[in-house]
């Protein structure tokens, strides 16, 4: 009897979040990092599908990274990182095509077998994001940032009740194919539909002093804070895209923004529907 009581006490915990989120949109950014072969961890996915079925409309953006590593490395290409983004030449681009495509795929299969409708796309379809190369002191290559982002796909998919489900290509004035950090890509998607919330669900509980001590997480950071870590160098590397695009979306209006382990099981339902925060959230 105590249990069956304790788990009503948890789903009366969870009315008010699920008020206040209904019909809202909910950007998540699944890392490469924690994306491999078989797609991605079901428990994510699981997550998604209630949020859906509980009234909010969550958009999901993916990453690649181990499967793009291997498969470069089965190529001769030696994968090489600079402040958290992967150097891509023109071999390189096609095989990142390649495995996102073929991760966009599984995802997009695990969604529907759960019960939900989703639709796969990337960035370069219907415009959907625009890209320019991404300046910076050592030449990337094939390297992108978004320069706009057309919605209105996207939007049509929330409207008609399906989970858009995107990776991170988009394409230049030049007709190249650029790849795009995935957390960037997610961050513009989340300005441009006015999301309630953005999320990044990652390998790490979150952004920490040490990073390789759970305990020194940051529960809440602001903007300000952000760019202290960074010139303290407390963060850096793969950390570096993701806390920038925090900051970019609070600061073009999403509510909130957080940095979430994936390996926590239900992490999204955790943090969306109850009152324990876990993770770091970024305010402005
Ligand atoms: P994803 O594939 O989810 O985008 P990344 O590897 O790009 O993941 O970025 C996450 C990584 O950032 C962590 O695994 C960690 O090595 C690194 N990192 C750098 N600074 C920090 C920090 N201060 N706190 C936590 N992680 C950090
Ligand atoms: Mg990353």
């Amino acid at each position: 009897m105590k249990e069956a009581i304790k788990k009503s006490e948890v789903l009366i915990e969870a009315l008010p979040y699920i008020k206040s989120f209904f019909k809202k949109v909910v950007v998540i950014k699944y890392g490469g990092a924690a994306v491999d072969e078989s797609g991605i961890n079901r428990s994510v996915l699981e997550d998604i599908v209630f949020m859906n079925y509980a009234g909010m409309k969550p958009i999901l953006v993916h990453g690649g990274g181990p499967l793009i590593s291997k498969l470069m490395n089965k190529a001769g290409i030696e994968p090489r990182f600079i402040a958290g983004r992967r150097v891509t030449d023109r071999e390189s681009i096609y095989i990142i095509d390649k495995a996102l495509h073929s991760i966009n795929l599984q995802i997009v299969k695990t969604l529907k077998g759960l019960g939900t409708k989703a639709f796969g796309l990337s960035g370069r379809e219907n415009g959907l994001i625009k890209v320019k190369k991404l300046k910076s002191e050592v030449d990337l290559g094939f390297v992108g940032e978004v320069k706009s982002v057309d919605a209105t796909v996207v939007r049509q998919l929330i409207d008609d009740n399906i989970i858009p489900v995107i990776y991170p290509l988009g394409i230049g004035r030049d007709r190249n194919l650029y790849n795009v950090n995935a957390d960037d890509v997610a961050s513009e998607i989340a300005v441009a539909l006015k999301a309630e919330k953005f999320v990044l669900l990652t390998n790490v509980r979150g952004v920490m002093k040490d990073k390789d001590d759970p305990k020194t997480l940051y529960n809440t950071l602001t903007v300000r804070g952000v760019n202290k870590l960074i010139k303290d160098k407390v963060i850096y590397g793969g950390m570096m895209p993701k806390v920038s695009s925090c900051v970019n979306a609070i600061k073009g209006g999403v509510k909130k923004a957080h940095i979430l382990d994936a390996g926590i099981p239900h992490a999204l339902l955790l943090e969306m529907f109850t009152d324990k925060g876990i993770g770091t959230e970024i305010v402005k």
